[in-house]
């Protein structure tokens, strides 16, 4: 039976059972396409690593025997969205069979149930065979629990994956070594450099250009450095193993303007393409963990664990079981208009300068700096959580929907009134100077509340929770910061919400 099999930009997963074996009855189609390009305005790094890791794998595949049509961005004959491109690929290999791997977004999966109705031919979707965990499986996890607290689904993962436990009990005898990932890096223990692979993009940026695809961020189209093919992709991983995980979790909360990356993996994008599996990752660097001449604290592994095992399919289980309302959730009411400087990282204020403006070079920032500095400062300011979002989701290169939108709209800016944090990531400069090192050289005062150098942060801190009092009043986990304000002098409190104020209204002079 003739069949096409559509592969989607983040289904680049060459461990596929679908690959096990070359049939020339079936045609594999992929495409880059203007409907992908243009849902938001992507960073420039973003697509072109997308496109890159689309062709990569046609190649590899094509070299195995698999049969594919694949469509430039510019090819003549380039349908540019997925409904057209299915139908021609299905009229022009007579195909009487269509089949799809589930996508992970809720916009493909509507639109290729949608397609698929409209077919007359036979049709099937098939799991993709990357994530640990299914669709429905946190849904019915948490099925009767008042909270869906992320602690509780992770350690039910490493029991039911067998995942650095022994007899039901945690390696080491913590399930959680969150403590001792919290320090700051003075600069004693070198970081080492960022793997890359260079290589000249600059067909592909003029490809861009020529068809006028709207992109925003910085890119060096003689070196872009990102890893995009497997084998690429699996060296990152090595090199994590090797050189940054020995001090992963010591320093997964910290910040530095002269290091970007720090003990990060950056496997990101590798794993929501689907170049890597999860499964691999968590595996390769327990492998590395037990050979124990490599001598790696367990506090080490279990923070990067977590994050895979845990945070990663928590976000998916909670977008599958939340959307498509988690979408429109604002329970904060925040209203805001995100201020030019996240278009050009130009502001005084050198945490948002250096971590916007790395975000611009680079599509990435890492957990913290995505958290404590832009995404804080984008709740304290008030921004309405749909620019937030667009705005995360154009910017990093890992950035697909259902890991956005449960980072952006839950977890940094509380939109969805405590699904997954139970209060809101907000913080004074307090946090921020204890964690880096960019107060040191900005323009404004982390112990300031008012005046001209008061540091923003401050008044927009307590403006906050003075003003969304409300939406707390039953959050105990907010009682103890509440009671902080409320012992606060009343003048006081009065002087630093003028200043806030005016911070909001002017956020473009701060
Ligand atoms: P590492 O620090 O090395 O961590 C290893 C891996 O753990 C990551 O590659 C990632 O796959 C996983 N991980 C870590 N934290 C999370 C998390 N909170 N949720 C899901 N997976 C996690 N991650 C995305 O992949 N795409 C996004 O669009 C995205 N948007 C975010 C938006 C906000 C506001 C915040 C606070 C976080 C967001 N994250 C997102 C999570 C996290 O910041 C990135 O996964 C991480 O910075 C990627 O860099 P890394 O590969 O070096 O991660
Ligand atoms: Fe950021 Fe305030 Fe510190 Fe400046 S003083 S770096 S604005 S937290």
């Amino acid at each position: 039976m003739k069949t096409v099999r559509l592969i989607l930009g983040d289904q680049l997963n060459q461990n596929h059972s679908w690959f096990n074996d070359v049939n020339d009855d079936i045609t594999y189609v992929m495409a880059e396409m203007r409907q992908e390009t243009d849902y938001v305005k992507h960073h420039i790094q973003k697509v072109v690593a997308f496109f890159l890791a689309m062709r990569n794998f046609k190649e590899d595949l094509s070299k195995k025997g698999h049969h594919f049509i694949y469509y430039k961005l510019n090819d003549k004959n380039n349908p540019q969205q997925l409904a057209e491109i299915i139908s021609k690929t299905i009229q022009e290999t007579n195909a009487t069979k269509f089949e799809y791997l589930l996508p992970d977004e809720f916009r493909l999966d509507q639109q290729l149930e949608q397609i698929c109705n409209s077919l007359n031919i036979t049709t099937d979707s098939h799991d993709t065979e990357h994530f640990y965990t299914t669709r429905l499986e946190l849904k019915d996890f948490y099925k009767g629990k008042k909270q869906m607290v992320m602690e509780n689904f992770y350690r039910m993962m490493r029991k039911k994956h067998g995942i650095m436990v022994t007899n039901d009990q945690p390696e080491g005898g913590k399930w959680n070594y969150d403590q001792s990932n919290r320090n700051k890096w003075k600069g004693k223990t070198p970081v080492p450099k960022e793997k890359e692979f260079p290589k000249n993009v600059n067909d592909i940026v003029q490809l861009l250009h020529d068809e006028n695809v709207q992109t925003f961020g910085n890119i060096d189209d003689t070196k872009f450095t990102w890893p995009v093919t497997r084998v690429e992709c699996l060296n990152t991983l090595d090199y994590f193993c090797e050189q940054l995980l020995p001090h992963f979790g010591d320093y997964q909360d910290a910040m530095h303007d002269d290091e970007k990356f720090l003990f990060h993996s950056r496997l990101s994008f590798a794993m929501n393409a689907k170049i890597l599996s999860p499964k691999e990752v968590i595996h390769t660097v327990l492998d590395h963990f037990y050979d124990k001449s490599n001598d790696i604290n367990v506090s080490q592994v279990e923070g990067f664990v977590r994050q895979i095992l845990g945070w990663r399919e928590y976000m998916r289980g909670i977008y599958w079981k939340e959307m498509p309302a988690y979408k429109k959730l604002n329970i904060l009411e925040n209203k805001n208009k995100l201020p030019e400087f996240f278009w050009t990282g130009n502001t005084k204020m050198n945490c948002l300068n250096k971590a916007i403006g790395q975000s611009l070079d680079t599509s990435y920032a890492h957990h913290i700096q995505r958290l404590m500095i832009i995404g804080n400062f984008a709740l304290l300011t008030q921004i309405d959580p749909n620019e937030v979002d667009q705005w995360y989701l154009g910017v990093y290169i890992d950035a697909i929907e259902w890991v956005e939108i449960t980072n952006t709209r839950g977890m940094s800016q509380f939109a969805d009134g405590g699904i997954v944090a139970t209060k809101p990531y907000v913080s004074s400069a307090n946090y921020i100077n204890k964690m880096s090192n960019y107060c040191g050289k900005c323009y404004y005062s982390p112990t300031k509340k008012i005046g001209e150098k008061a540091c923003p942060f401050n008044s927009l801190y307590w403006n906050f929770l003075s003003e969304k009092r409300e939406h707390f009043k039953d959050n105990q986990r907010m009682n103890m910061m509440m009671a902080l304000l409320d012992k606060m002098d009343k003048n006081q409190v009065y002087e630093i919400q003028k200043k806030a104020r005016d911070i909001i209204e002017n956020l473009d002079i701060y």
